[in-house]
């Protein structure tokens, strides 16, 4: 491991110019993915610039009616957060279906949206990946890829993101807040991560040097019933092999609004904007959950020994969205 420096930040504007002054240099959250990334030596960082004293460890509504959450939030806090569990409780269970109890402790907001892949061989140095080391190739597409994309992919990249917290926040429309040393910018979530193209190693369109300061939900009644679902090959402690984050809102059998993404399918959580275009307007069915998945997933394009994810995205789904009407009609 390369030895770095520390630094504690004290303000937004301090952390900023520390990392502007340095471009060796890295924000530290709670650690919990770039510390690892260091032992292994993907990432190797001059020095540390630790965030977590910064006053961004609030969650408060917005004028419009929202919520703003702070990038230090921890993500036991925000899953544990009153109005967040009232309001929009596919994040409480999203956050909750990520990591264990310690790691949720240690991790934040920020850190979350930001961590990387876990494909084996981003982190096995004596292997190619163009993630890691841009125009080495991608030896996923021949080799290990049972838990890559089906959506979104390119040869040059069929990693999946593995947080599932950006899954709900990509189905509740949350936009991304930072600041740079020049201005401060916001990001809604479905521009933040980028396709991944033939630059797999560039993820997001955060300018250089940006320091997430939060996240904004919007207001959003259908939220109120929702619902995040995650499979993976362990009951706990493991990342999702397919989840899916929903809301639903129902009157008189037919739904009137639906928010849906899918998790561990694409290089970004998946908003499945060709699925709620289905379901807006239709009946609250079996038959109209799968039409949409469907329509959603006519769009993969799976690899040889992928191809499960298309069907488990399918059966969560219309398990879930039947949840949600059933909910509903009681
Ligand atoms: C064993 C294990 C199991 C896990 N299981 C899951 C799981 O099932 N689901 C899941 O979603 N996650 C899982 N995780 C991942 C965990 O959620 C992430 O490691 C964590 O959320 C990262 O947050 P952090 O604050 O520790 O980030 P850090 O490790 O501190 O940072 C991650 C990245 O974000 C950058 N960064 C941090 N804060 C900011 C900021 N404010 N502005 C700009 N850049 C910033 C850092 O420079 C770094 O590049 C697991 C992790 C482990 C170790
Ligand atoms: S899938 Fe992406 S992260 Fe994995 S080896 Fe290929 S380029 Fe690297």
């Amino acid at each position: 491991m390369r030895e770095f420096g520390y630094q504690r930040a004290g303000d937004v504007s301090g952390a900023v110019a520390l990392i502007a002054a340095d471009p060796d240099a890295r924000y530290l959250g709670g650690g919990t993915n770039l510390v690892d990334l260091m032992k292994a030596g993907v990432e190797r960082p001059a020095r540390l610039v630790d965030v977590r004293e910064l006053p961004l460890d609030g969650i408060e509504p917005t004028p419009e009616g929202g919520l703003r959450i702070g990038a230090t939030v921890t993500n036991s806090d925000l899953a544990a957060h009153p109005e967040v569990r009232r309001r929009y409780p596919a994040l409480t269970q999203a956050v909750l279906a990520g990591a264990s109890g310690q790691l949720r402790n240690m991790a934040t907001v920020g850190g979350n949206l930001l961590q990387r892949t876990r494909c084996g061989y981003f982190t096995d140095l004596s292997k190619p990946c163009n993630k890691r080391a841009p125009g080495s190739g991608c030896p996923a597409v021949t080799g290990e890829h049972h838990n890559h994309a089906i959506l979104g992919a390119t040869d040059h990249c069929v990693a999946v993101h593995p947080s599932d917290m950006g899954v709900a926040l990509a189905a509740l429309d949350a936009a991304v807040t930072y600041e740079t040393s020049d201005r401060q910018g916001k990001s809604p979530i479905a521009d933040f991560y980028l396709p991944v193209g033939d630059t797999p190693h560039r993820e997001t369109a955060l300018p250089p040097g940006a320091l997430i300061t939060g996240v904004v939900l919007p207001p959003a009644p259908v939220a109120a019933r929702s619902r995040y679902r995650k499979v993976r090959e362990r009951a706990s402690y493991a990342f999702a092999i397919a989840s899916v984050a929903a809301a639903l809102d129902v009157e008189d059998g037919v739904v009137r609004d639906a928010r849906l993404a899918f998790g561990a399918v694409a290089s970004r959580p998946w908003r499945a904007r060709a699925a709620e275009s289905v379901l807006i307007g239709a009946p609250a069915d079996g038959t109209t959950f799968g039409t949409a998945a469907d329509a959603e997933l006519a769009a993969a394009r799976p690899l040889p020994d992928n191809g499960y994810k298309v069907t488990l995205v399918r059966n969560l789904v219309v398990a879930v969205l039947t949840e949600l009407a059933e909910e509903a009609a009681r």
